[in-house]
């Protein structure tokens, strides 16, 4: 909104308004030298295989370690990122040190071999999918990580694609990066539409997840979403698993993977690390 204050269309700011406005400039600044600084840090929530409850992979979510305002959550600062043109870097940056990360915890477990790295794409600009086309895979994926890494692109992203757009993001499949639609039944899917993408997975969005418990309607969306994914040959996450009366009615309706508050938070480095400890030394049983 504050675009629209900036342009003139409002002649009153109010002294809240105001605040707003000089937040989002200063958030603006600091972005900038954020990245410079590298202030950034990613945080892993487990994904879990809902039949064996075995973790499969984690999802990186940005944090900003802002010097004055402290950890900022994406939805601070990633909207601001986005329309000033700063995200492709920032996503850069995550995809970077997702993979090195993974790597790090290859080399620490045997058992991490086969676990997978979801990281976060924009796609608001077309600058967002050419730079990540264009950058040096081998020098950003650590060897070893490139089958693990799962990009993700929220439902709408995807169908603000151009063409040129979709020409890259099938050249980032053919590299053999997964793809994955996140945040998925937000948007308007056509069928016609979802069958020519290079998308191997469906994130089913938190809301649906989330009504799951309030019975046969989000029921439904949701066994239709199953039952359209099984047909396309992908893999569907529920996102948002917070009770266990969702995950039984989610496992009753073999939803594949699944990631929650039920299983865990996004975690620190430190903490994903003995996450994995646990349930790595706890698999070997
Ligand atoms: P998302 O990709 O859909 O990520 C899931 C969000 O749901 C995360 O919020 C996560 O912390 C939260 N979540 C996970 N499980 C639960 C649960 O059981 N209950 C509830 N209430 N929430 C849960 P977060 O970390 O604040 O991220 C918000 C959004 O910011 C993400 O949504 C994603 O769209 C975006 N984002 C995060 N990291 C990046 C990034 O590196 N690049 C870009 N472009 N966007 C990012
Ligand atoms: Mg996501
Ligand atoms: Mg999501
Ligand atoms: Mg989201």
């Amino acid at each position: 909104h504050a675009k629209n204050y900036r342009k003139g269309s409002y002649t009153f700011l109010t002294p809240h308004l105001k605040t707003q406005t000089l937040e989002r400039i200063q958030i603006e600044t600091d972005l900038r030298t954020g990245l410079e600084q590298e202030q950034f840090c990613l945080h892993y929530q487990p994904i879990i295989c809902l039949s064996t409850l075995k973790i499969v992979g984690f999802e990186s979510l940005i944090r900003w370690h802002h010097p004055s305002k402290g950890l900022l959550f994406p939805n601070k600062f990633v909207p601001i990122a986005e329309e000033i043109g700063l995200i492709h870097k920032l996503d850069i940056w995550a995809l970077k040190t997702a993979s090195q990360q993974l790597q790090k915890w290859q080399q620490q477990f045997k058992n991490a071999a086969s676990l997978t790295m979801n990281v976060n794409i924009s796609n608001v600009h077309r600058q967002c999918l050419e730079a990540l086309e264009q950058i040096n895979w081998s020098d950003y994926l650590q060897e070893g990580t490139r089958a693990a890494i799962k990009l993700e692109i929220t439902e709408t992203g995807f169908w603000a694609t151009t063409a040129e757009g979709m020409h890259s993001l099938r050249r980032i499949a053919d590299l053999g990066i997964e793809l994955c639609i996140d945040d998925f039944g937000t948007g308007y899917s056509s069928l016609s539409r979802l069958h020519n993408l290079p998308v191997t997975t469906l994130k089913i969005d938190r809301s649906f997840i989330n009504r799951l418990d309030e019975g046969s309607e989000s029921q439904a969306i949701v066994q239709n979403i199953l039952t359209l994914a099984r047909n396309l040959n992908m893999t569907v996450v529920a996102e948002g698993i917070e009770t266990p009366a969702q995950l039984a009615q989610l496992q009753t309706m073999n939803c594949d993977l699944g990631q929650g508050y039920l299983f865990a938070k996004p975690l620190t480095v430190e903490n994903a690390t003995e996450f994995l400890q646990g349930t790595l030394a706890c698999s070997l049983k």
